[in-house]
């Protein structure tokens, strides 16, 4: 597991595959904060993403505690056909860094692996190439912030079956969506609520 609070990894306690239910998988050694699994919750609990409107502002806000958190500017948004949402400007107009923002309902610790589409890679590759920036996959857990940075060089686990959100139905088989597969544990704790 990895502590939501500190960000130290304690392998003698391993994050489930899949979480059901909310419950307590152990102290953090460092900062004995007590680490939680819990679960996606359901669509009708989230109900602060009742509509795609309100979902679209509430990513604005966190884009927004993103570009800030890394010193930056705006968090301008990327056209729409574009695989990575958005990119952090600074103040001078100089671009630091492209990002993806995803928030997840569920804590850190409920699932093994995040997954996301694997073109989101791929398009990471071709922006990193392009332009040498960063590009950070941003993940807003139900307990903390973390991040994952493209790493140009790691060899990334694609998933073996499509996933696509379920408001995204007619995408279920679409080769779009053969996830990415990141073990949670590699990722680096930005903040804590
Ligand atoms: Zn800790």
């Amino acid at each position: 597991m990895i502590c939501h609070k500190c960000g130290i990894v304690d392998s003698l306690i391993a994050i489930p595959e899949i979480t059901r239910y909310s419950h307590i998988l152990g102290e953090c050694k460092r900062c004995q904060a007590s680490i939680v699994a819990a679960p996606t919750l359901r669509k009708s609990e989230v109900s602060q993403q009742a509509t795609v409107g309100q979902g679209e502002y509430r990513e604005e806000i966190l884009a927004s505690q993103y570009v800030q958190m890394i010193g930056s500017s705006i968090a301008e948004k990327l056209p729409p056909y574009s695989d990575i949402d958005r990119k952090a400007v600074d103040a001078d107009g100089k671009v630091r860094a492209y990002f993806e923002l995803k928030e997840r309902s569920n804590t850190l610790n409920a699932y093994r692996v995040t997954k996301f589409p694997y073109a989101k890679i791929e398009a990471a590759a071709r922006l990193h190439a392009e332009t040498s920036l960063e590009v950070h996959f941003v993940l807003v857990f139900a307990d903390c912030w973390a991040r994952h940075i493209f790493q140009p060089h790691a060899a990334y686990e694609k998933g073996a079956l499509p996933f696509a959100p379920s408001y995204r139905p007619g995408q279920r088989t679409s080769m779009r969506q053969i996830p990415v597969l990141i073990p949670v544990e590699t990722f680096e704790v930005l903040k804590h609520e």
